[in-house]
């Protein structure tokens, strides 16, 4: 039998479950049964299975895990086997590993602390880095560290999987993490890449900070959505006026997406303006839980925030944080569904005459507002893009196509381009690289359906060009081990990719 007709006939059974949840379980079984052919399924139908296999199902997928659990997909590395992770890590089925995507699951996407449940996200990050970036299924290790969880519902759920204690911290969450990252770099060597994913904001800017200059690492909830959202806006360009120094920003959440993000875009804004950091960064607001942030407020700011407190009186919310600053751009990233109201849309779109709205947070529960609203709201004027994916909307005659602004454009060819070059140390001149290659990718048909990035449909294509960008930086800022230089960087992260296409033995 061909693998096109089993592909044929997956898909056609696929389609039949009513419930995502359970085309989450059958891709997953599929997936142990017959990687090929899951790869297979997933490339060829990536706009129709990546809400499957990643937001919103996956978080779903999470919070059911322990009543949905078949098998471990990943490697589990709990406080038990403190002192002894070397050997876990030795234990793992494939040796030679290129990629790990570890959580310790304290920020599931906008669905708090999930415990050893969050094991659902690197084990789809990781199904995307081989289906989207062409990185080796077998290459891929998906870890989830196990240090207690907060969440009562799951200490007390019978199918819990993990450790039923309260998460360890300080010095002691310290010293195991620490004791894990010295371990991969024993174990792997010096190229493994190491992306951190949905750890809670506190810890997950202390361990970037801590091994960015020591190991090849990535956070991608801080790093990634940064590139990705820095693409968007600037092909966003094309659509409103002004230059990316000429507009004002505003962000509804000041966490690792918010603040990631708005260094990422004053980084930018720095370069093309040839101004001082300091001075790009007043482009841009955020606001958090407690209202702008000021510098009033300065003292009792977490030390991420402290480069966004500007001069300004304090302000509670965001309407009236909107009318004051007369932002061109407002992006969600709170993890908090509805909060872009009637009110802020009409707002925006009352000062711009094309307000460019992101509503980033995740799954689509989470999400600052529906497409639908969007448009309505902004009477068709709004550039929009979301998180998690919306379907076309109807309004007054007219289709809009909403974008989907997630990092799964960067990562799977962020990712793909450090391997390709043999990468030591990820620098941010590389998301610069990985943000504009996207950018790039976007074409006149996209731009006139609205659109801010290209559709799924092409993504090992765009994912090669991210890579191709990212290499070449690599290799310009003497990064790269991988020698000598491919000529042409896009043929050959092309050539490097992973194809799930049965051998053929004739
Ligand atoms: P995080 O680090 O926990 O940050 C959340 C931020 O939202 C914090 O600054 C928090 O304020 C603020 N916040 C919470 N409640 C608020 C309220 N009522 N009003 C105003 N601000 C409020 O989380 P994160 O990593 O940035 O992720 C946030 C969301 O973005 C999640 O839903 C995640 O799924 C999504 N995300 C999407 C993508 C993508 O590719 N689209 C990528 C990464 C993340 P305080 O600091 O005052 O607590
Ligand atoms: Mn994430």
């Amino acid at each position: 039998m061909s693998q096109e007709l089993q592909e044929k006939r997956i898909m056609q059974s696929i389609r039949q479950y009513q419930i995502p949840l359970q085309q989450y379980m059958a891709l997953m079984d599929l997936e142990e049964r017959n990687e090929r052919l899951f790869y297979k399924l997933l490339i060829d139908h990536v706009e129709e299975l990546l809400p499957v296999v990643y937001t919103p199902t996956v978080g779903e997928a999470c919070q059911k895990y322990g009543s949905i659990f078949r098998r471990p997909q990943g490697l589990y590395i709990s406080l038990k086997e403190r002192g002894k992770i070397l050997e876990v890590l030795k234990n793992w089925h494939e040796k030679s590993i290129q990629v790990i995507v570890v959580t310790d699951g304290q920020r599931i996407l906008g669905l708090g602390d999930l415990g050893c449940q969050g094991m659902g996200i690197p084990v789809g990050k990781l199904a995307l880095y081989t289906a989207l970036g062409g990185v080796r299924p077998s290459a891929c290790l998906p870890i989830t560290i196990d240090v207690g969880t907060n969440n009562e519902e799951l200490l007390k759920d019978e199918f819990y999987i993990g450790l039923r204690q309260k998460r360890v911290v300080g010095q002691e969450y310290k010293d195991f993490l620490h004791e894990f990252m010295t371990a991969v770099k024993q174990n792997y060597g010096e190229k493994v890449l190491i992306q951190f994913e949905d750890f809670a904001n506190h810890n997950a800017f202390d361990l970037l900070a801590r091994y960015r200059s020591t190991h090849l690492v990535f956070n991608d909830d801080i790093q990634g959505t940064a590139a990705v959202v820095l693409a968007g806006v600037v092909a966003a360009l094309k659509l409103v006026d002004g230059t990316l120094p000429e507009h004002t920003f505003l962000f509804f959440g000041a966490g690792e997406a918010g603040t990631g993000i708005a260094e990422l875009i004053a980084f930018e804004i720095s370069k093309q303006a040839n101004a001082p950091l300091e001075e790009a960064r007043k482009k841009i607001w955020l606001v958090d839980s407690k209202g702008l942030i000021v510098n009033s407020r300065m003292d009792s700011l977490q030390s991420f925030k402290k480069p966004w407190a500007h001069e300004h009186e304090p302000v509670k919310n965001l309407v009236d944080a909107i009318k004051a600053l007369k932002p061109t751009v407002l992006i969600g990233s709170a993890g908090i569904g509805q909060t872009f109201t009637q009110e802020v849309i009409e707002s925006m779109a009352s000062i711009n005459e094309k307000p460019v709205i992101l509503a980033l947070s995740n799954p689509t529960t989470q999400s600052e507002c529906t497409a639908e609203q969007a448009y309505t709201w902004s009477k068709g004027h709004a550039i929009f893009a979301s998180g998690s994916p919306f379907d076309p909307v109807e309004y007054n005659g007219k289709v809009y196509v909403p974008g989907q602004a997630n990092n799964a454009y960067i990562f799977p060819g962020f990712g793909l381009g450090l391997v390709i070059s043999g990468a030591i140390r990820v620098h941010d001149e590389m998301l610069l690289a990985a943000a504009e290659a996207l950018a790039q990718q976007v074409t006149q048909e996209n731009y006139d359906k609205g659109l801010i990035y290209p559709p799924f449909s092409n993504i090992r294509e765009i994912s090669a060009h991210i890579a191709s960008n990212v290499a070449a930086k690599a290799y310009e800022l003497g990064l790269a081990t991988q020698l000598p230089r491919p000529k042409d960087l896009v043929k050959y992260a092309k050539s490097c990719m992973y194809s799930p296409v049965y051998r053929s033995y004739r």
